[in-house]
């Protein structure tokens, strides 16, 4: 069967990102590959951006820590960016299988320039002219997610757990693309974890910047530097499932409604670090968090306590894989400028509410407040942004307390009072 359609600037543009568990066996590839063709003979070019088959990533990981106990992290990264080579490459197979012309890329050859953080990396510019050229000679481009190259040192890098979100939004903004689908194992955006509570409720439509308040308090949907690329460049994203043609959740500009909740998200996979006894003078905030941003921490809620005897306590937040990272450093310092000691809380989470409609409606934190009072909840830190109120509670209380804020706080609607 040949295909269809060759080249023609009118077509819309599409690109699609089809995530771990939507490649993880062959069966699923040809499945992926059949919805890709269903695009394209709908009359529509195609990019798709793919990740490593199933938990890939994380074997390549153990693979590496089983050959050495030593992180190398340029070679890290090369194993790394096999994962998304063998899915990218399998997909272009099935994809000719059903007789439509196909090539994959991988990041450097789509021309996916980054920064040389190993791990870390990120998008600096996307030279895409490989790509439209794959295109306008008709063909099905897939890239391979995640990956990029430094331009000045030629290394090839990573983009950080979930850069495949990153590398298909940065490539539709690029292109440039109509559209972005976001295709994965849920049907959407949820209004909690449906894991967590029963009656979670895939949304519609979500806002860039509730999405990326979401995306960062601990929704795993998208990565949160894929939204900050939709909202820089104006991309609508459409998370939807790859398992049946329903509409997920689109990610825009602007929603029809402004919902004064939209969203609760959470997160088990912060620690606490306190250090105490910190001489209250200036300078002693930045001469701890100095040192910690150079390492590479980064450092999510912080609080400092009222001053007793010229003495106060620090307490911040950090990811726990940087937990130990975070000791070493707060260490160094307590001891420089004779603060009492450092203790690290590993078993505590953290409960956010978002939602658009809190810049004008007032009371939203002692609704919250109250609701985790009555459940008997007691909160360690606060934060909050324009549209957002974050607790840190301990960790065994996390879900009860998303489930009671779910249910106490009208989740959706454009008032709660
Ligand atoms: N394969 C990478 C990961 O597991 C990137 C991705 O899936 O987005 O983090
Ligand atoms: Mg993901």
């Amino acid at each position: 069967m040949e295909s269809r359609y060759t080249y023609n600037p009118s077509m819309p543009l599409v690109v699609q990102k089809y995530g771990g568990t939507s490649v993880a066996d062959a069966d699923r590839i040809r499945n992926v590959a059949r919805r890709i063709v269903d695009t394209y003979n709908a009359g529509n070019h195609v990019v798709a951006v793919v990740s490593a088959m199933g938990k890939g990533t994380d074997e390549l990981l153990s693979l590496a820590g089983d050959v050495s106990q030593t992180t190398y992290p340029r070679e890290l990264d090369m194993l790394l960016t096999a994962g998304e080579r063998i899915t990218m490459s399998l997909v272009a197979m099935a994809i000719q299988d059903l007789g439509v012309p196909a090539m994959s890329l991988t990041g450097s050859q789509a021309g996916i320039l980054t920064t040389g953080r190993h791990g870390q990396a990120e998008i600096l510019e996307i030279k895409a002219n490989r790509v439209r050229e794959g295109i306008e000679e008709g063909h099905v481009v897939i890239v391979a997610g995640f990956q990029g190259v430094d331009p000045d040192t030629k290394n090839v890098t990573t983009l950080g757990r979930g850069g495949s979100d990153a590398t298909a939004v940065a490539l539709a903004a690029a292109l440039p693309a109509d559209l972005c689908e976001i295709f994965t194992d849920v049907d959407g955006v949820f209004t909690a974890d449906p894991r967590v509570v029963d009656d979670a409720r895939k949304l519609d439509e979500v806002t860039f910047e509730e999405m990326l308040e979401l995306a960062s308090a601990g929704a795993g949907v998208l990565m949160p530097r894929s939204v900050e690329f939709g909202r820089r460049f104006n991309i609508p994203i459409h998370v939807r499932s790859s398992f049946h043609e329903g509409d997920g959740t689109w990610v825009k500009e602007e929603t029809m409604e402004q919902a004064v909740v939209r969203g609760i998200a959470h997160d088990v996979s912060e620690a606490k670090v306190t250090v105490y006894g910190v001489p209250d003078t200036p300078g002693v905030a930045a001469s701890l968090f100095e040192p910690l941003a150079s390492a590479g921490v980064n450092v999510d809620m912080i609080v400092q306590n009222v001053s007793q005897d010229g003495l106060t306590d620090i307490s911040f937040t950090v990811p726990s894989a940087s937990a130990d990272l975070a000791r070493l450093e707060a260490e160094a310092v307590a001891s420089a400028v004779g603060a009492r000691g450092v203790s690290i809380d590993d078993t505590v989470g953290k409960v956010s509410v978002v939602g658009i409609g809190m810049k004008t409606e007032s009371g939203i934190a002692a609704r919250m407040f109250r609701i985790l009072s009555d459940e008997g909840i007691n909160i360690e830190m606060i934060s909050t942004s324009p549209i957002r109120i974050s607790c840190v509670v301990s960790q065994e209380a996390v879900d009860a307390a998303v489930e009671a804020l779910h249910a106490g706080l009208s989740v959706g609607q454009v008032s709660v009072s």
